[in-house]
């Protein structure tokens, strides 16, 4: 097939420094793997902290993107023949399969992960990718692939941080910051029997919010305090806060909104620190977690969410590759309704 031609592929060479476009060898596969022809890739937030630094895994010269569908066009020894012409998203964590989180199917918290696409090897902004086969979920015929792409993070991200979370119907669940990422939490809260308030900036957005099930929408831009609008809905305090803008501010409020017993759930993060007297944690004995990516049964949940139409996916634009430039300020802006999809 096309072993040995070039394929585009945009780059991370360093941090703090532009991606860059480049021409690069088609990968093929070996035992256990495929070739996925990516349709779709998903721009996250977290491409931006790779690009300033914010996040560095150490490794360079890689392809960025780690929100990947495709179609499976080749395969390695011992992949069965039926997976060929399968549509599948793309588990961005390969663990080393050994330590005692890759036993119990946690490999988000793998310490010696063999490769994490996007992130520390090849990803999704690029013609095609090479994984093995456990990495791929595949997906029914009624998915879209530009929408199951950002499954692959945001979706799943929010299954793996909806489920830490607990939710119990009738919870007050509060989402702060309504972006990609939060739009999917608004969803799975709504799903879990959470009553949903989704804090976010601008109508459209908001808008967006209550469609997809949050009960109420507090534009950060026009309510000057939003814990006070919370504390006015909730009476008490909300049950859970999903934390996802990540500023100083954002992450104190976050406090302040709980009840006592409340949980928050850090997902979102930028480069300031969270700031907190011990004593608001102490004496209403709230709980702090983070919560970081998915395993793959919580992307399977997500995809499976999506193909069943109780959670969607909705993509404000769709680039070519070559636009990845104006996709990143699209997401840096942080203004659409929806995520900003590249389809290579
Ligand atoms: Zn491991
Ligand atoms: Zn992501």
């Amino acid at each position: 097939m096309n072993d040995c031609k070039t394929m585009r592929s945009v780059r991370f060479m360093a941090p703090g420094r532009p991606f860059s476009l480049r021409a690069v060898s088609v990968p093929s596969p070996t035992a256990d793997q495929v070739r996925v022809r990516i349709a779709a890739c998903g721009v996250c937030r977290t491409d931006l902290h790779l690009r300033d630094g914010l996040l560095d895994l150490g490794k360079r010269d890689f392809t960025v993107g780690h929100e990947i569908a495709g179609t499976i066009e080749a395969c390695g020894d011992g992949v069965p023949a039926h997976w060929l012409g399968r549509r599948v998203v793309i588990y961005y964590y390969i663990g080393c399969g050994l330590c005692r989180y890759c036993r119990n199917g946690e490999e988000y918290l793998c310490p010696t992960p063999k490769a994490q696409p996007g992130f520390s090897s090849d990803g999704g902004y690029a013609e095609n990718i090479v994984v093995p086969l456990r990495n791929c979920v595949p997906l029914p015929d009624n998915v879209d692939l530009a929408e199951a792409a950002p499954m692959g993070c945001a979706g799943s991200t929010a299954v793996h941080a909806g489920r830490m979370a607990e939710i119990h119907p009738g919870e007050w669940v509060v989402i702060n910051g309504a972006g990609g990422v939060g739009m999917a939490v608004v969803q799975y809260a709504r799903y879990a029997g959470g009553r949903v308030i989704a804090i976010g900036m601008g109508a459209e957005r908001m808008a967006l919010a209550r469609q997809l099930g949050a009960e109420y929408t507090i534009d950060a831009a026009e309510v000057p305090d939003v814990a006070a609008r919370v504390a006015e809905i909730t009476g008490e305090g909300a049950d859970v806060v999903f934390e996802l803008v990540g500023t100083s501010a954002t992450m104190k409020a976050a406090v302040t909104m709980l009840r006592r017993r409340g949980r928050m759930v850090m997902i979102g993060y930028t480069a300031e620190d969270f700031h907190v007297h011990p004593v608001e944690l102490i004496v209403r004995e709230i709980t702090v977690r983070g919560s970081v990516g998915s395993s793959l049964e919580d992307l399977y949940e997500a995809i499976d969410l999506l193909a069943r139409g109780v959670i969607q996916s909705p993509v404000a634009r769709r680039h070519g590759l070559e636009e990845f430039e104006t996709a990143l300020a699209e997401v840096q802006a942080g203004e659409l309704p929806g995520r900003v999809v590249l389809m290579p």
